[in-house]
């Protein structure tokens, strides 16, 4: 869990290269304190972007371009769930220059949802599912995006 006091805080997890891709979304309200992470769709499509926070690192934003096709059935590399349909879509982001790495997701980041329901019909708990999500997203924005999760050289 991790607390972002303003709009500013909320700006400042992104790389600055994404910062002016990124569209607030209207309805947070703030000091917002988020659990396990925070997705949203640009309002215009084609966008979708995630807040989130690794054990011990700092509030990290990717912004993501959705408009990648997709509609193939296949399994989300995040939450693990198989969906058929436009449920899982690739999503890529800019490495540096002009190099961009996609990874193959849900396409509307709504794995937590996902996870929560799966654990709902099991009776399980859903931490230790979400702990694994939010290890992979972080695995995703530091191995391929070179992302520093601790936050230096931001
Ligand atoms: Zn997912």
């Amino acid at each position: 869990m991790f607390k972002l006091d303003s709009q500013t805080a909320l700006l400042d997890s992104f790389r600055p290269k994404d910062r002016t891709l990124v569209e607030l979304p209207s309805d947070l309200t703030f000091p917002l304190v988020v659990k396990d992470y925070v997705a949203w769709t640009h309002p215009a499509g084609g966008r979708v972007f995630v807040v989130f926070a690794t054990p011990g690192g700092v509030p990290t934003g990717i912004a993501f371009d959705s408009n990648n096709g997709g509609g193939m059935p296949s399994m989300c590399s995040w939450c693990h769930t198989s969906s058929v349909g436009t449920g899982v879509g690739l999503l890529v982001a800019t490495v540096n220059g002009k190099r961009r790495a996609g990874v193959l997701v849900c396409s509307d980041l709504s794995c937590r949802d996902k996870l929560e329901e799966a654990a709902n019909r099991s009776g399980a708990s859903v931490r230790p599912a979400m702990e694994k999500l939010i290890a992979r997203i972080g695995q995703f924005a530091s191995d391929a995006l070179k992302i520093d999760l601790s936050g230096a050289g931001r």
